[in-house]
């Protein structure tokens, strides 16, 4: 990190700070210049908070030169990480579809989507029956009763399932009976259940939470990296913004930027980042070629009466045609479509 002196600062204050810098384990390099004086300081700085430096009498400003991420970090890891879902993998070469409803409804709603998605080239199946919703007069999910659900749902599909967790209650029965841990955009800075998700090897999915920056969502990466588990699969979701004409923003710079910078698998909802179905192929065709490892879709086979997020659901239909179009894309990318499993 770059510390940099007040002009003025009394010698007596620089020597403060170089003090705390060795006291970091950190090597100091000094560059006095006419009015500043400036302090390289050299070492491994990621777990150092910034503060520590900025709160020291005749400090003008303190800057980070490395990634505050280690774990998550290409400098680390350059290259790719790639690892199993029950049976498939995530974050090579091919691209990873998951699909489903918003919410479990009813056995009828699943059995049928989980089907649906399946012939049209899903890869894993979603839906939550834990729902974090903004209202508390909105449908909840059905709780522990979808369990048997989805159980049954997975059977007859052999699809993979990505469900979300919102408490940390949860971890037990949800680690038993699912394949992927799915951290919601309201949880993303909920840092006792990244922790609590961090102590179990399940794969997780992390979005990126509406109002977190790029680096905010590595962090939150980081705590589940931290804590031992190293399967951890970003989402962007999109963002907000100023923008009413969407729910949210689909930041497909995040894309790109994001697989600079980590060696995570990165996927894209075009689902809630536009929240209107008539959007979702075309953002969906959008990540592929941005390099996006994956997309997650929320798929309906009767969005009017949907209990969540209707308005954003494709039909099975749409979803097929969604499929082949980003297969195509995949193919210009010099990629493909992870096959389907069969039964
Ligand atoms: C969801 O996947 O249904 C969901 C609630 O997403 P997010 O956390 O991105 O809002
Ligand atoms: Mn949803």
């Amino acid at each position: 990190m770059m510390i940099v002196m007040k002009p003025g600062a009394t010698q007596a204050q620089l020597d403060h700070v170089l003090e705390h810098i060795h006291a970091n384990s950190l090597t100091p390099h000094l560059s006095v210049g006419e009015d500043h004086t400036v302090i390289g300081a050299v070492g491994d700085t990621h777990a150092i908070a910034i503060e520590l430096f900025e709160v020291l009498d005749g400090v003008a400003a303190v800057k980070r030169i490395s990634q505050p991420f280690k774990l998550a970090s290409r400098t680390l890891q350059p290259f790719d990480s790639v690892f199993p879902i029950n049976g498939l993998s995530v974050g090579g070469e091919e691209i990873l579809l998951v699909a489903g409803p918003c919410s479990v409804e009813s056995r009828s709603q699943l059995l049928e989507t989980a089907q649906a998605v399946k012939e049209a080239g899903a890869n894993a199946l979603r839906g939550g029956i834990f729902k974090p919703r903004t209202s508390p007069y909105s449908f909840q999910g059905l709780g522990e009763q979808g369990l048997e659900l989805i159980a049954e749902a997975r059977a007859l599909t052999g699809l993979p399932l990505v469900v979300e967790i919102t408490s940390i209650n949860q971890v037990e029965v949800l680690s038993k009976n699912v394949d992927v841990l799915q951290v919601g955009a309201r949880n993303m800075q909920n840092f006792a259940l990244l922790s609590e998700v961090g102590r179990t090897q399940m794969p997780v999915l992390l979005k990126r939470g509406m109002s977190a920056t790029i680096e905010e969502l590595l962090m939150a990466a980081e705590y589940i990296l931290a804590g031992g588990n190293p399967r951890v699969i970003l989402c962007e979701r999109g963002i907000r913004t100023f923008e009413t004409a969407t729910r949210n923003t689909t930041d497909i710079n995040a894309v790109p930027v994001l697989k600079s910078l980590t060696h995570l698998p990165v996927l894209l909802d075009p689902s809630h980042s536009t929240g209107h179905w008539e959007y979702v192929g075309a953002v969906a065709r959008a990540a592929v070629a941005a390099g996006a490892d994956g997309l997650i879709v929320e798929v309906h086979p009767d969005p009017e009466h949907a209990l969540s997020d209707g308005r954003q659901s494709l039909r099975p239909e749409k979803f097929a045609e969604l499929v082949r179009q980003v297969g195509q894309i995949a193919g210009v990318m010099g990629r493909k479509l992870t096959p389907v499993t069969k039964l």
